[in-house]
């Protein structure tokens, strides 16, 4: 059997003996009476399955057979034909958050990329100059390395309840705040099921 955890699961490990939350969606008790207990705030997936159960869904699919951005794979090459493959109607959070295109880019890390790249989200990609793809390349690869690298952004907890070292610029956090760049104040819009985080400073509406 396997377990998988999807995003928007909190996954919090607890050493023998230590007091186990009273709220959780799964428990795991393991043989050195340590624990690990998985939880949901929003939305998540908790999935027990036997091996190769999995095989033909499409999530999984992707994510084992696609190339992770934090790999030489992913590469300017290979970005451009995701580019290339896609609608000309796509907008630039349509491309790089929807349809598996780039599997486990979600909408948390996708706001920090936007704005490093000084792109609006609903920017189309069709319109985009070869400078601003380029800039959503490299902006892609450096900050999932940075998140990486720094061990997670600040607002989220690892398996052990500690927060990442990466200092998120855009987030439910920072909104109104003044943008550490232009100073203009940072708005949030609901777009494509999920709120978006930008400059309107730094990334001018289309
Ligand atoms: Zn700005």
């Amino acid at each position: 059997m396997r377990v998988g955890f999807n995003d928007g699961i909190n996954l919090r490990h607890h050493a023998p003996g230590a007091r186990r939350p009273e709220k959780h969606q799964l428990i795991l008790e393991l043989d050195d009476g340590s624990a690990l207990t998985a939880s949901v705030q929003m939305y998540g997936g908790v999935m027990a399955f036997p091996t190769g159960a999995m095989d033909d869904n499409m999530y999984y699919r992707a994510s084992h057979d696609k190339p992770s951005p934090l790999t030489g794979a992913f590469d300017a090459a290979y970005f451009g034909a995701i580019v290339s493959a896609s609608p000309s109607k796509l907008s630039a959070k349509g491309l790089l958050a929807t349809e598996q295109r780039i599997p486990g880019l979600g909408n948390g890390v996708l706001q920090d990329i936007l704005f490093r790249a000084r792109i609006h989200p609903k920017r189309k990609v069709s319109a985009m100059s070869s400078a601003e793809h380029d800039a959503l390349f490299a902006s892609v690869k450096q900050t999932l390395a940075d998140m990486t690298a720094l061990c997670g952004r600040d607002v989220e907890k690892d398996l052990f309840g500690k927060p990442g070292g990466y200092k998120t610029l855009l987030s439910n956090k920072t909104v109104q705040l003044p943008c550490t760049v232009c100073g203009a104040a940072i708005v949030r819009q609901a777009y494509m099921g999920g709120n978006v985080y930008f400059c309107p400073g730094c990334q001018p509406p289309c």
